[in-house]
């Protein structure tokens, strides 16, 4: 036998592999998963009712090129379905954009404290991520302009930015935009959108509109709770979406998805259940644990960041103690964030429960 191996493309062994929110607690009794941005409404009934009709069809390919739903989205959204892709969550279009955009000895860039995958999908292409710094946990727009080079071809924003919560206004994305080339295509993702009541945020279809070099990516995973199915869709200009339908897979989203997506995008009283929710517990949440000592950026998503620095305690210790409880956060050390945990909006008694239980921690 040869000790011969396969070896994979330059960049692909210095992937850390993703790690998800965990599910499990050391605890005993009800669990709260609070560590990976879902909903705590569930899915949408509406949604649920149209996965009956599908279970007789499972034999048959789903439509590869998700028509359907792209009529609604952009039905919803006021946009050209021709410019819609969709994919296999969210994260399978930033995958596609750094598998046909970059290569070896391009770079790819991003905010510090920026979504994992951005990193992993520039590594795995052989692509040098470049991450530029940060003020005050927020996306810095000069910082990022001043670390655009030659080799530039990707610049990814989350906007609000996960893990940190924050997110920078429209105008601030309209200036990154004019600073860049128009060789380097600028993604804006917006997971969390529809969260977000600040009348200077925009998630960016409107530049998109007007733009050859800009993609805005969204996801059902979040506020429309079918994070299970993996479904998501980016909005992007004729040229940049024929690139991405040349690469991806002929049938990326299942059936399941295509038709439990469109009954979700058009239930909009869903959606708003669900940014009251989060409208009413975000600033409890932030107030409650600002006032026993932890550094939390003013959040717009459905989720805040703690910072345990001023408090004695260590993020990791806070984090078993919530665990022992059935309460779920995420540690965020990957992010470059080592003394910090990252909490989603639960259901009333879950926040209720994390604030009790973090008094009584940091108490002691
Ligand atoms: C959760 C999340 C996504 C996407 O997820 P999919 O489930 O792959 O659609 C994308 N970007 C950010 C910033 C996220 O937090």
């Amino acid at each position: 036998m040869s000790s011969q191996i396969p070896n994979p493309k330059p960049g692909i062994m210095d992937i850390t592999p993703y790690v998800g929110g965990k599910s499990t607690s050391t605890g005993t009794g009800r669990v709260a998963k609070l560590s990976s941005n879902e909903t705590p409404l569930g899915t949408s009934p509406k949604a649920q009712a149209a996965l009956d009709g599908i279970v007789a069809k499972l034999h048959l390919y789903p439509d590869g090129g998700s028509g359907a739903l792209k009529e609604a989205i952009a039905e919803i959204h006021k946009v050209n379905p021709a410019q819609i892709i969709c994919g296999n969550g969210s994260d399978e279009i930033l995958s596609l954009i750094a598998n046909a955009y970059a290569g070896p000895g391009d770079e790819v860039l991003f905010s510090v404290h920026g979504f994992l995958v951005y990193e992993l999908a520039a590594l795995a292409n052989g692509a040098t991520p470049v991450k530029a710094p940060e003020k005050n946990l927020t996306t810095d727009v000069d910082a990022l302009l001043s670390l655009v080079t030659d080799k530039t071809k990707i610049l990814f924003l989350a906007n609000p930015n996960n893990p940190t919560g924050t997110y920078i206004p429209f105008s601030e994305v309209e200036r990154l935009h004019a600073g860049l080339r128009g060789d380097i295509l600028l993604v804006l993702d917006a997971a969390y959108a529809e969260y977000v009541e600040k009348s200077d945020y925009e998630a960016g279809a409107s530049l998109v509109a007007r733009s050859k070099n800009v993609i805005m990516t969204r996801t059902f995973s979040k506020i429309f709770g079918l994070s299970a199915l993996r479904i998501g869709w980016g909005y992007g200009s004729d040229e940049v979406i024929d690139v991405l339908n040349r690469i991806r897979g002929p049938f990326n989203v299942n059936a399941v998805a295509q038709i439990t997506a469109i009954e979700a995008v058009h239930d909009q009283d869903f959606v708003r259940k669900a940014v009251e929710h989060n409208r009413k517990w975000i600033p409890i949440l932030t107030q409650r644990m600002r006032g026993m000592g932890l550094l939390i950026p003013d959040s717009v998503g459905n989720f805040i960041l703690m910072d345990f620095s001023e408090t004695g305690k260590s993020a990791l210790d806070a984090e078993a103690f919530l665990s022992a409880r059935g309460l779920i956060l995420r540690n965020i050390a990957s992010y470059g964030l080592p003394n910090c945990l990252r909490m989603s909006v639960g259901t009333d008694d879950d926040n209720r429960d994390v604030i009790d239980a973090l008094t009584e921690f940091l108490g002691q």
